[in-house]
């Protein structure tokens, strides 16, 4: 079966190098000196990011898995002024479209968009998918604590809309404040509270929170054919639609549909390397084996785990498991 993976990471050290100069974000100030050089060596994880022919197709060999579809593991631009962040969002989708047309068959790209400055990123996005044939962009956090909801973002949005690709959302360090209210405590180590604030459960639900504003905002009412990509299993908000329904209906929110119509509707969900047969039941039950997308999060994945042959021997039919495994993917990225 033909696996294609939506979630899988790359970058150039030329752009990690660019990158750096900006020092740390915003959402980075208030964090104790060890958090923030921590997350700093978060940010990049070696030759497994950086190489193409070796680490990562003999991963996708021992995986079995036939295409990955690459992004820029964290944001290349979120501590970057324009107009610089459009200079550079425009060399890492250069040096990741080279990169994916030595491998047609095997790899294909998310762009990455410069969120200073939203129009400007809206032409990137469509530079990448005109000239490039990138499969949409990837997002990450927030720009500089500025949520996408904001009207200034909106140009972006339309225009996926307008080229019929989709919004990927990948997690981000969440806010400084947020990380200091809620995850760390003198109760448990700091080590543990940098886990729970970040990969363990914070910026899981920062996004997935972040996501969720969109929705609010009205965005599919004003974009009704935009679709969004929800990764570690819609990072948490799909076990709370039921309450938003009950809580926030069309009469107060001045939507068109209930919360969760536009969860079932216009998102589709990925695993991300969460191999949980119990979250895998649930997803396939509510929202449909037509949602669910395969993504393994290279390199972050723990090598040891097979993906195909959980989702090979998972208790679907196999019209559920070509879908997951790679339909839903080739329709959804013109693939
Ligand atoms: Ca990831």
């Amino acid at each position: 079966m033909k696996i294609i993976t939506v979630e899988e990471h790359f970058t150039d050290p030329r752009i990690v190098q660019a990158n750096s100069v900006y020092g740390d974000t915003s959402a980075m100030e208030g964090l104790p000196e060890k958090v923030r050089q921590s997350y700093n060596r978060m940010r990049f994880t070696g030759e497994r990011l950086t190489d193409v022919d070796t680490f990562r197709f003999d991963f996708m060999k021992e995986q079995k898995v036939d295409m990955q579809v690459l992004s820029y593991t964290s944001p290349v631009s979120d501590r970057v002024p324009a107009p610089q962040a459009v200079q550079l969002c425009r060399q890492a989708n250069d040096i990741l479209a080279e990169v994916v047309s030595r491998h047609s068959t095997r790899l294909a790209a998310f762009a990455t968009l410069p969120m200073a400055d939203p129009e400007q990123a809206a032409q990137e996005l469509e530079r990448c998918v005109k000239k490039y044939h990138f499969c949409g962009a990837l997002i990450t956090g927030t720009w500089q604590g500025q949520f996408y909801d904001s009207e200034r973002f909106f140009p972006i949005f339309a225009k996926a809309a307008e080229l019929d690709v989709p919004i990927s959302w990948h997690p981000e360090f969440p806010d400084a404040k947020i990380q200091n209210y809620y995850y760390f405590s003198n109760a448990y180590s700091l080590q543990t509270g940098m886990q729970f604030a970040t990969a363990g459960f914070g910026w899981h639900l920062d996004v997935g929170l972040h996501m969720t504003r969109l929705v609010l905002s009205g965005i599919f009412d004003k974009l009704p054919t935009l679709k969004f990509i929800s990764g570690h299993w819609g990072e948490a908000i799909p076990f709370m639609l039921d309450r938003m329904d009950q809580i926030m209906c069309p009469q107060t929110t001045g939507l068109k549909k209930k919360i969760s119509a536009y969860y079932h509707e216009n998102v589709y969900f990925t695993p991300s390397g969460i191999l949980s047969k119990d979250m895998f039941g649930y997803f396939v039950k509510v929202f449909g084996a037509q949602r669910i997308i395969w993504a393994l999060d290279y390199p972050y994945i723990p090598f040891h785990s097979c993906s195909t042959d959980f989702l090979l021997n998972a208790n679907l039919t196999e019209s559920e498991k070509h879908l997951i495994a790679h339909e839903n993917a080739e329709k959804l990225l013109h693939l």
